[in-house]
């Protein structure tokens, strides 16, 4: 089976093999302006198994601090894809397509999201980090 995902005008398309790993939802004011919303959606690709399908000529990088960075097409905005030095490291589940099968959501950095956020009870959460090492985007 292969995931695929594509922006919101449909020029940026990549295809992932195999599952996505790792899904976390972050909370945290860096990530609700990262993602453009309150909070990011974002899951881990393994090494070698993303593919840029169409429009990577397209995209745009914006690098942070220690390395990680987001892609994002230039054309409408849409954020695709985490990458950590250079390399595809996740993507962002808002622009992936369909059913990817993905385990449940692991929500981190509650004690920070945004004041007019209500979060259900029944998601797994965390006020700051889960107890593993975070890995990647935060
Ligand atoms: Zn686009
Ligand atoms: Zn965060």
């Amino acid at each position: 089976m292969s995931i695929t995902g594509e922006c919101f005008c449909g020029a940026v398309t990549y295809s992932v093999s195999g599952k996505l790993s790792d899904p976390r939802s972050c909370h945290c004011s860096r990530c609700r302006k990262a993602f453009s919303a309150q909070a990011s959606a974002y899951a881990l690709v393994s090494p070698g198994s993303f593919k840029w399908e169409s429009g990577e000529d397209l995209l745009t990088s914006y690098v942070g601090e220690h390395g990680f960075g987001i892609q994002f097409c230039s054309k409408c905005g849409s954020t695709l894809c985490g990458i950590y030095n250079g390399d595809v490291h996740g993507v962002t589940l808002g622009c992936v397509n369909g059913d990817p099968e993905l385990e449940p959501v692991t929500h981190i950095c509650v004690g920070s999201k945004a004041a007019w956020e209500r979060i259900p009870d029944s998601v797994i959460q965390f006020d700051e980090r889960p107890p593993e090492p975070g890995k990647g985007m935060e």
